[in-house]
This record gives structure tokens, sequence and C-alpha cells, in this order.
């Protein structure tokens, strides 16, 4: 039977059975779509790293014998929407069945579920052989809770998939460490150079600017940084485990304003895009750590894991027990619009300006840039989620709805009102200085809660927790900064709230 088989961008996995062997009757389609480029207003790095990594894989197959239809951006036959593309595709090959991975987001699956009920032949969706979990998994792991506690989740994948355990024992007896990993950088401490590919990838840049797509962010065209092949993502995860692994627990949650990615990994592109599976990094790691025990301690690939096997599968379960009521949640009724200084970096904050102007450079912040600087501020400061989750689906490589609205709306804005955090993930300039070297240099005093230079993030945190008592007062891990806003006297707290409501007021110079 003449089959198409469906590719969608973010489905790079070259081990899946379907490529297992050549069949002269299987057609694979992978195409360049304006829809995909303009549903938000991604980083022109985000778009050409997924153009550049779709073209190189779409090049592997046919190298291999596979028969492949690529629909560039500016083919004359790209109606640039799926569907039509696919209806004129099954018209003009004479296709008897269409098959499709199952697609990750929300949008697309109701997209291609719609399409396969309009056309004349069979259709089938198959399994992405991606997550180490599936779909509803999670959603009925916790069944007839009312929070989702990750945890609870983490170790039951840890048993599931034998990952650091001794029978039904963790390794070494602790399930989490993480409370041995949060140090800041000591002074004069140098992170590794991150590793970098350098691609020229000028043709897809001129490509989008002479379609006219809109973008944001800057790229250094002659010197792309991203992997876009599975052999550059294995050397990526290979310069982690070499140089990076041993310290990742430990500065995990450290922020630096002249070191961008610290000792994180920076996977996550590699692996949204599946060009790497979620258990061969877990597995690959667990063993560098067996053999360099010496030097790498359980903590750091502890931490490690459980943000692949807990998290990442985690909030994948997450998306699909809640979508599509998650993406329209907003627990505090926040409505503010985001200062329009989140596309250029130009505030005074020196924070905010360093997380801010690194995520235009280079298209990544670490998760505690995401969500304790520019998550924290959009919070405090009572930003739509909205706001928040275009943002932050535009601005990183690795945005890709399921795993971006979960952690945007859920994790950092608390607007699914606790499935996600059993409270809210905010911080005075007490946390961001503790954790990073950034008020050093700032415009801002972090000391000072109101008058002249007053750190913002001092006022608006009182601001947050006043303005929500209704909302937060009762929630028992919350209990401590009620005690010590009921202990202020009135005139502290109202001084308080009025620095936080200058600032709110002029959010546009802060
Ligand atoms: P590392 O710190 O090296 O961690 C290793 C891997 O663990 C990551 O590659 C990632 O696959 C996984 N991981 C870690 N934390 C999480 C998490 N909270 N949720 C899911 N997976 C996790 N991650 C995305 O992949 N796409 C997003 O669009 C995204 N948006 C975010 C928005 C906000 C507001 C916040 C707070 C976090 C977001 N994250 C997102 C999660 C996390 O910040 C990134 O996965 C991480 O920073 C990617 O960098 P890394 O590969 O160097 O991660
Ligand atoms: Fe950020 Fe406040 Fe520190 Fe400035 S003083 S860097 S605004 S936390």
């Amino acid at each position: 039977i003449k089959t198409l088989r469906l590719i969608l961008g973010d489905q790079l996995n070259s081990q899946h059975s379907w490529f297992e062997s050549v069949n002269q009757d299987v057609i694979y389609v992978m195409m360049e779509m304006r829809q995909e480029t303009d549903y938000v207003t991604h980083h022109i790095q985000k778009i050409v790293g997924f153009f550049v990594a779709m073209r190189q894989f779409a090049e592997e197959l046919k190298q291999k014998g596979h028969q492949v239809v690529y629909i560039t951006l500016d083919d004359e036959i790209n109606t640039q929407s799926l569907p039509q593309n696919l209806h004129w595709l099954i018209q003009e090959l004479d296709i008897q069945q269409f098959e499709y991975l199952l697609p990750d987001e929300y949008r697309l699956d109701l997209q291609l579920k719609g399409f396969c009920q309009n056309i004349p032949i069979p259709s089938k969706a198959i399994d992405s052989e991606h997550f180490l979990s599936q779909r509803e998994e999670l959603a009925t792991f916790f069944k007839g809770k009312k929070t989702f506690l990750m945890e609870n989740f983490y170790r039951m994948m840890r048993k599931k998939y034998k990952v650091l355990m001794d029978e039904d024992e963790p390794t070494s007896g602790q399930w989490n460490y993480d409370a041995d990993n949060r140090k800041k950088l000591p002074k004069n401490h140098r992170p590794i150079e991150p590793l970098i590919f350098s691609k020229n990838v000028e043709d897809i840049v001129q490509l989008l600017s002479q379609s006219g797509i809109s973008s944001i962010g800057n790229i250094d065209a002659k010197n792309f940084l991203w992997p876009t092949t599975r052999q550059e993502s294995l050397a990526l995860l290979d310069f982690f485990l070499e140089n990076c692994l041993a310290q990742f627990g430990t500065y995990e949650d450290a922020m630096h304003p002249s070191y961008w990615s610290i000792y994180h990994s920076r996977l996550s592109f590699s692996l949204n895009l599946k060009l790497l599976h979620p258990l061969e990094v877990i597995q690959k790691s667990v063993e560098y750590w067996e053999q360099n025990q010496d030097s790498i301690t359980i903590a750091q690939i502890e931490g490690f894991v459980r943000q692949i096997l807990g998290w990442r599968e985690y909030m994948r379960g997450i998306y699909w027990a809640k979508m599509p009521e998650f993406a329209t949640m907003n627990f505090f009724g926040h409505d503010r619009k985001l200062p329009s200084w989140f596309w250029s970096g130009q505030t005074k904050m020196a924070c905010l300006r360093h997380a801010i102007i690194q995520s235009l450079d280079y298209a990544y912040a670490h998760h505690i840039q995401r969500l304790m600087l520019t998550g924290n501020f959009m919070l405090l400061a009572g930003i739509h989620p909205d706001d928040a989750d275009a943002w932050y689906l535009g601005i990183y490589i690795d945005a890709i709805e399921w795993v971006e609205i979960t952690n945007t709306r859920g994790m950092s804005q608390y607007a699914d009102g606790g499935i996600i955090g059993s409270k809210p993930y905010v911080g005075s300039a007490n946390y961001i200085d503790k954790m990073s070297h950034y008020c050093g240099n700032c415009f801002y005093d972090k000391n000072k809660k109101t008058g002249d230079k007053a750190c913002p993030f001092n006022s608006l945190y009182w601001h947050f927790f006043e303005r929500n008592r209704v909302f937060l007062e009762k929630n028992p891990r919350i209990g401590m900064s009620y005690i010590t806003l009921n202990k202020m006297s009135t005139t502290q707290r109202q001084e308080l709230l009025k620095q936080a409501d200058f600032y709110l007021e002029h959010i546009e110079k802060l």
C-alpha cells in the first residue's frame, strides 16, 4: 500500500522503528510552513535551528535509501498549511494510506485528528517512541488527587526504569539530593567554556528574511551555536559528562552575568527535537557516573536524572492531563501587560537586563534564570499569564508548548492554582543576591525596600503577598511570609505597598 508518513519538525528520531527498513511504498514528508513559523513570534535561532535540523534529518533519511518529500518554505507548491499540503500530496502521489507520529502539541493533535476525519483513505497515529511515560500515565497515577506531587511521580519512574536503584531502594539510600545543590558560584570561579558548533546558516537566515517572517533575538549566522544533528547532540552530551556533570548539581541554581550556561547541559533542544532519547541520556550519564564515582558525587547525577526522568516526563503528563483548560488558567486573575523592555533588555535592573539580553543573544537561559528572574518578576508584577506564555514560547530554542506552558503557567506563574507547585516560586533581592553576582553592579540597592533606588523586587514581593492574601494566607507552606507581613507596622506596610504601586505604575521605566 502506498503510504505517506508525516514527520513534524520536532520528531527527528532516527532511532524510531519506522526507519528500521527501507520500503519503496513509503514516502516520508517533512515541511517548513508559515503555520509553524507564525503561531507565535519566535527567536530567530529557534526557527533557524528547527529548519537546519529538519533539512539535515531529511538528507540523512535519503542517504539511507528512504523516499522523502521535503517542502521548503519558499517551495511554490507550499500552501503554508499542514492539512492543505497533505491533501495536495495525497492526491498528487496517489497515496492509499496516511500515517503520522503522535504530536506533542495539543494544537497539532487536534489539527491532525481533524485532517484524518476528512480524508478518503485510512489513517493511523503511531507512538513517537520518545517519552518514558505514556500520554495518560500521569493522570492515571494521580487519579483522585488534587495536587500532583512531582516527587511521587519521579520515584515511580526511578523504580520503573531501575535508574539509580539498588533493588527497591534508591542507591545510597536517599531519593533526592536537592538540598545539597544550591550553591552560588565562588568568586573567581570560571566555569568551562560552552561547546558550540559554529555552523554557517546564512542561507536559512536569508530565506526567513526574504519570506518576511517576524522574529526576535539575535543570531551570528556564520557561527550558529546549537547542535542540529544526532551526532552533534551526542557530542554535546559527551562534553557535558566530561566537563559539567561533576559540578552540575552543586551550581544548578547559580547565576552569573559573565557565564550564560554555567554547568548546564544545554541538551533541551536536542531532546525536544528527539535527536536524543531521554533514556540514552540518562543511561549514558549514570554509566559515566558509575565509572567516575571518585570525582562525581551522587548528588550531581541524581540532580541531573531528576530533571529528565522526573520533571520532563512529569510536565508532559500534566500537559496531557490538563489541556486544553490549562492554557486559559489564571488563578490570581493577573492582567498586566508585559513591559516592552522584555524584548530589548533595556531595564536598570541588572539581573533582568542580563537574563533578557542573554536570552536574546543565545535563545537560552537556564532554569533558575527563567524561574527566579524573569518568571519571578512577571508573577510579582501580576503579568497576564498569556503574555508570559507568549514570551517564553517565543524566546527559547527549546520552547515547545507541552514543556513551555506547564513550566510557565504552572510552575512559574502559579496560574494553575497549585497543580504543579505547592506554593508560588517568588523571591526578593535577598534570594537573587544569594544565588548570583548581579546585585553588585545594579542601579538599584538590594538592601533597600523603599525610597530612592530601592530594589523593585523587595516591595513587589510584599505587594504580591498582600494583594493575594485570600488565595495564599491559608497555604501552610507560605505561613512565614504572612507572619512577617502581619508583624509589620501599618506605616511600614503602607510604605512598601506605595513603593510597589509606584513601580507598577512606572513599570516601563524600571
Ligand atoms: P539542564 O539544566 O542541563 O537540565 C537537563 C534537562 O532536564 C533539560 O535539557 C531538560 O530536558 C530537562 N529539564 C530540566 N528542568 C526541566 C523542567 N522544569 N521541565 C522539563 N524538563 C526539564 N524547558 C524546555 O525544554 N522548554 C521550554 O520551553 C521551557 N520553558 C520553561 C519556562 C519557564 C518559565 C521555566 C521556569 C522553565 C522552562 N523550561 C523549559 C525548563 C528548563 O528551564 C529547561 O528545560 C532548561 O533550562 C533547559 O536547559 P538545559 O538543557 O541546559 O537543562
Ligand atoms: Fe536585581 Fe534588585 Fe539585585 Fe538589582 S538589586 S540585580 S534589581 S535583585
